[in-house]
């Protein structure tokens, strides 16, 4: 039996969490945690904390997880160089999944993106379209933002100087060495991402749509079984479905 805390246990995905654990016989939910709950008390008695919540809240949660020796699977996307290098620094204490997306799914398109980019090589213009719900407080999206890393290594460019958020006005002509992300916001949406690879003459695109949060739900769970007990340090869902 793992006994889980969920922190941001009112939100969206939080009630995702709270559905998918209750279908659960291995997984105990012990405690779910908002703002105005006490942290502090309700951990002690949890193998693993599963933070789906605020970037700014994960550093205090991954900080007392390494004092409490408790493990922790991170959601929470948005996330700041600050909040970063907190979280990192808490996981030379305990183990924790860090994942931008936890859908077997998308895990499965990261896969086929860095095969795709190998493949296809540098002839191909590389942009990603990324769309969610109108209440998502973070752009580009976690997910869409794991895809132009690995287009990033793939092409063994800084993506800080390659990216290309949007366009607007006189953009001038594409350079080859660039990689576009836009994203939308609208209605309910609950994740969709595309790959572009595009050349003369041909294009590929790699998509995902999620079409219920309980896909992400679900991952999380399995990865908060698959953290309690392993060593110190950072692990992702590719770790976690076997897929390195
Ligand atoms: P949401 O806004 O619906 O829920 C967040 C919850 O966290 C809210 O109930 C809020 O009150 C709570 N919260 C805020 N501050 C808190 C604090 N100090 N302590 C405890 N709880 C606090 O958002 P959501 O759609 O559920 O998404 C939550 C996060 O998860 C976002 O960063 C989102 O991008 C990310 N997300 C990740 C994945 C993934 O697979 N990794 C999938 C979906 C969403």
């Amino acid at each position: 039996m793992t006994r889980v805390l969920i922190n941001g246990s009112k939100g969206r995905m939080g009630q995702s969490l709270l559905t998918c654990a209750a279908r659960m016989p291995d997984i105990q939910v012990i405690a779910g945690v908002d703002v105005g709950d006490e942290l502090v008390a309700a951990i002690k008695d949890c193998d693993v904390v599963i933070d789906f919540s605020f970037h700014s809240v994960t550093p205090k949660v991954a900080r007392l997880c390494a004092e409490k020796h408790k493990a922790l699977v991170v959601g929470t996307t948005g996330h700041s160089e600050t909040d970063k290098a907190t979280i990192r620094e808490a996981s030379g204490f305990v183990p924790m999944v860090w994942a931008s997306n936890f859908s077997t799914g998308v895990n499965t398109l990261f896969w086929l993106t860095r095969k795709a980019a190998e493949i296809l090589g540098p002839s191909f213009d590389l942009e990603v379209i990324e769309m969610h719900h109108r209440l998502k407080k973070d752009a580009p999206s976690g997910t869409a933002t794991t895809l132009l890393e690995i287009l990033g290594e793939a092409r063994k460019v800084q993506l800080d100087q390659a990216l290309r958020h949007g366009r607007h006005g006189i953009t001038g002509e594409r350079t080859s060495s660039e990689i576009g992300v836009h994203a939308i916001r609208g209605g309910d949406v609950v994740g969709d991402h595309t790959v572009i690879f595009a050349t003369n003459g041909e294009r590929v695109e790699l998509t995902h749509k999620a079409s219920s949060r309980d896909t992400f739900a679900n991952g999380a769970l399995r990865a908060a079984q698959w953290i309690v007990g392993k060593k110190p340090g950072i692990y992702d869902m590719q770790d976690v479905l076997g897929l390195k």
